[in-house]
């Protein structure tokens, strides 16, 4: 590597190339796994991008594009090689207020885009815990979800087109500002999702929406898991599409956000069996408040809600939502595994319960903890059993008792390094195959993020 310094210096200049120890003192300043990079490079542009692109391709050096760095599954994992960071890319290039759209670059903060959206009088709905440092390329490349998904989608429905350097430094502008274009592959998707294995996004045009004029919270207390199905059903028919979220919180994750160390207080008392945060977001601040408070009522008279307490001002909303985002505190008893499993509702309390049987069966100490966006049918298990070394074993407690039932092993955080081999058992064998053509095909020397999501 150190041969090849003057040539990336000569590329993005010297104060953006870091080589051996420096490289790795940047990975190690990170709190996901990033591994060991040779060397960590900043480019400025998406001509700086392609030019590193076509060094690493005549080089054979693999080059693994970096966004905030806060993925959860090994994605940006540099070892021995070239960790390409888009920081410096970071602007907000223009904004079409008519079109509603925005330009950014892929470097931005998922945090700073919003904010330039609002100032706008828009809206990026786009909402998740790490959004003061995620970056639009990132959450570009895994596909990101969040808490709002039940109303505005993934971060695939939010992208209308990008900008894309392949392994070869090819630039695809594939920069459409249209909803519907119909010309062909939407080769858009190609990027979303396949986390830095077939390009590298640089630039990408945003969907923005209305800025929702009113916004309404419930914290709410269930009895049993029967009745989350049709309260969930009512919510999204009497809110004529305005429900925004529908989080649920099982009793031990509740227990944990309310008790020290944790600053959170109990919204509701303890000794329910689910706890659901409800949000809508709407447009008719005078009415809207209204509707909600009948809709809640509606489903305490159906008998499906047991207790209940309205956000009366921002306030209270914002107690309600860090209550949800304080997921830190499932990590306080020890060392744990997480997962982002999705499955049908219908199938979910059966599935928990056989999880639950399972690692008490092997650690009867296990923990369990459960919260997520049942309204997506994503769950997030937190299992604690104690030991560090039996990651291995847990996962093929949770993840093969989720295949027979079709679930997926990631809903949200993607494959990367550290659920590869679980990939076979969420999709078919032809699938894989297909993905592998794909890869061979825009990256045949395999330097684009190599060994992730694919063996
Ligand atoms: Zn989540």
């Amino acid at each position: 590597m150190e041969i090849l310094k003057p040539r990336l210096e000569e590329l993005v200049g010297a104060s953006h190339v870091a080589i051996g120890a420096a490289a790795k003192e940047i990975a190690q300043s990170a709190w996901t796994r990033l591994g060991e990079p040779a060397a960590v490079v900043r480019p400025a542009s998406t001509e700086e991008v392609a030019a590193l692109m076509r060094l690493a391709h005549a080089e054979d050096l693999s080059m693994t594009p970096w966004g905030g760095r806060t993925g959860l599954v090994d994605g940006a994992k540099a070892d021995g090689g070239i960790a390409l960071s888009l920081e410096r890319m970071r602007d907000i290039e223009s904004i079409d207020k008519v079109a509603s759209t925005m330009t950014v670059q892929a470097g931005c903060t998922v945090q700073a885009a919003c904010e330039a959206a609002e100032e706008a009088g828009l809206f990026l709905p786009l909402d998740l815990g790490s959004r003061g440092s995620a970056t639009i390329g990132g959450v570009i490349s895994t596909n990101a979800g969040g808490n709002r998904v039940l109303r505005y989608g993934m971060v695939r429905d939010m992208v209308l087109g990008l900008e894309a350097v392949l392994a070869d430094g090819t630039v695809v502008n594939a920069l459409n500002h249209l909803i519907k274009n119909n010309t062909g592959y939407d080769i858009k998707q190609l990027f979303i999702g396949s986390e830095g294995t077939l390009g590298v996004v640089t630039r990408a045009v945003l969907r923005l929406r209305p800025k929702p004029a009113s916004q309404n919270a419930a914290f709410l207390g269930v009895d049993r898991f029967e009745a989350l199905a049709p309260l969930l059903r009512i919510l999204e028919a009497d809110l004529g599409g305005e429900l925004s979220a529908f989080e649920v919180m099982w009793p031990q994750f509740y227990e944990l956000v309310t008790t020290e160390p944790a600053r959170g207080r109990p919204v509701l008392p303890p000794g329910q069996a689910f706890y659901v945060l409800v949000e809508a977001l709407g447009a008719d601040p005078a009415g809207d408040g209204e509707r909600f408070e009948a809709a809640l009522m509606r489903t305490i008279e159906a008998g499906l809600v047991a207790d209940a307490a309205v956000a009366k001002t921002g306030a209270e909303r914002a107690r309600m939502w860090a209550l949800r985002d304080d997921v830190g505190q499932t990590a306080r008893n020890g060392p744990t595994v997480v997962f982002d499993i999705s499955l049908p509702i219908s199938e979910m309390e059966a599935y928990l319960a056989e999880v639950r049987a399972a690692l008490a069966a092997r650690w009867p100490a296990a923990e369990l903890v459960v919260f997520g966006h049942l309204g997506d049918g994503n769950l997030h298990l937190i299992a604690g059993v104690g030991d560090r070394g039996a990651r291995h074993a847990v996962e093929e407690i949770v993840y093969g008792l989720l295949r027979r039932r079709g679930g997926s092993v990631s809903a949200e955080h993607g494959i990367g390094l550290s659920k590869r081999a679980y990939l076979a058992y969420s999709r078919s064998p032809a699938e894989i195959a297909l993905m592998r053509r794909l890869k061979t095909a825009l990256d045949p020397r395999n330097v684009l993020n190599p060994g992730k999501v694919l063996a």
